[in-house]
């Protein structure tokens, strides 16, 4: 099979996703045969290095022997069963050590994270129906946020580009200031800027909260808003306003979590548990959609009774997918056996280093790291210049694909010096 004939194939047969299927007229999909690690490889047996971890889901590299081995055992088991009247091993392992890492002991499943958004959103709306404050509806999120592209999930996103077309479809939901630092002025701190930014939600809760269900928030860094990172204080002060309001605090770390902030979860380095936290992304290290909101003891408590409504009647096909929950689980052990976390710092030390002449480009802006994420701004990008550093970074052996004009890497965590390197000297000769 050959590359051009699996190219017009795909444009004939399928459609591509966050795509004007008719640029693939001249940017034709890169044709993927196999993966190993942290590269790509295409029929031809060229390698591209996956700078982005495949849409922010890979951890430890494609292939990983140790997921592989997990699944295999897993396919000779069980592949699915209903959860709805079954239980199995794999989910009330997973589901037992999500809550001994977060705090919050209830994991509800879903397949993707915008199906965590709608579980969340869902479940914070029928909590305070169910405790007698039925007018609590709404739903506040951060300006340029982003919780994915289901109905109720773009509600409370706010990408222009993702959300205008479907405004008539939409729930209406507000947006305040985001603690984005890039919006400070020009002598105020990122954390004085947080600070005030919060200042914008206190107010939106003093006049709104009691028809406020929930705030919901990327903790750390607003990634589809093209990586724009800020300071752990503002989560710090939202969870006492939370508190105070009486509102619900909804986490979204469908892509911070599992270590790409830099800790397990983005929340501890605001000291703060979240009411709701949703997971997805690099749950599986990439291997299978999944998706897991968690909540507290006391959200749990309300919807518990004899009465049939009063639970949370929610559903999909595939929840708690035995081989999902395996893959997630081996991910788990990764974690505590190579301490990722501890090992990650390491690495990110050693890339933000070796990105020390991208990041005194001149042609950049806000060079920016939090974990294993790094991003900048090209200050003088022309129209299309995202599309053009993607391809140009292809001849080069690279997969990267900027927003707009803000370039980021998002590796996977196996990523090594040499890898690296390429990386920073792909960026430096692209600029
Ligand atoms: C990707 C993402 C989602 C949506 O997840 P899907 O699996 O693409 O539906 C939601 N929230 C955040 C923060 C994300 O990055």
């Amino acid at each position: 099979m050959t590359e051009s004939n699996l190219a017009s194939r795909t444009r004939n047969a399928l459609w591509h996703p966050c795509t004007q299927m008719k640029h693939l007229e001249r940017l034709p999909p890169l044709p993927i045969a196999r993966g190993e690690g942290v590269w790509l490889i295409d029929p031809e047996g060229r390698r591209y290095l996956d700078a982005i971890s495949s849409w922010w889901v890979n951890l430890f590299g494609h292939t990983n022997p140790r997921i592989n081995a997990a699944l295999i055992d897993q396919l000779s088991r069980i592949e699915h069963v209903i959860l709805a009247g079954c239980t199995h091993a794999p989910v009330v392992d997973l589901s037992e050590r999500l809550g001994a890492l977060t705090g919050l002991g209830h994991a509800f499943y879903g397949s993707d994270g915008a199906s965590a958004t709608e579980i969340a959103l869902k479940m914070s709306f029928h909590y305070w129906r169910n405790r007698g404050q039925p007018h609590k509806t709404g739903f506040v999120s951060l300006q340029n946020g982003y919780h994915g592209e289901t109905l109720g999930a773009l509600s409370v996103t706010d990408v222009a580009l993702f959300k205008d077309v479907y405004a008539p479809l939409l729930r209406q939901s507000h947006q305040v200031a985001s603690p984005d630092w890039r919006l400070a002025e020009p002598e105020e701190s990122p954390e004085a800027y947080a600070w005030r930014a919060v200042a914008q939600m206190e107010d939106f809760l003093a006049e709104c909260a009691d028809t406020t269900a929930a705030v919901i928030v990327e903790p750390l860094v607003q990634g589809a808003a093209g990586m724009a990172m800020y300071h752990p204080i503002y989560l710090t002060r939202l969870r006492e306003l939370c508190d105070q309001y009486q509102v619900h605090l909804i986490a979204d770390e469908i892509a911070v979590g599992f270590g790409r902030a830099g800790t397990m979860f983005a929340c501890e380095q605001a000291g703060i548990r979240a009411d709701f936290l949703c997971l997805s992304k690099g749950i599986t290290g990439g291997y299978l959609p999944l998706s897991c909101v968690l909540t507290t003891d006391a959200v749990y408590a309300a919807f518990y009774g004899d009465a049939t409504a009063r639970g949370f009647l929610h559903s999909h096909s595939y929840t708690g997918n035995p081989l999902a929950c395996r893959a997630a689980l081996a991910v788990l052990d990764i974690f505590e056996q190579d301490d990722v976390i501890a090992a990650n710092r390491v690495k990110a030390a050693r890339f933000t280093e070796l990105l020390r002449d991208v990041a005194a480009h001149p042609r950049i802006r806000n060079f920016r790291h939090t974990g294993m994420i790094w991003a900048f701004d090209v200050a003088d990008a022309a129209p299309g210049f995202s599309d053009d550093f993607h391809r140009r970074a292809l001849e080069k052996g690279v997969f990267i694909r900027p927003i707009g004009h803000t370039v980021y890497f998002m590796p996977p965590y196996v990523i090594e010096e040499p890898e690296m390197r390429l990386l920073a000297e792909t960026t430096l000769a692209l600029l």
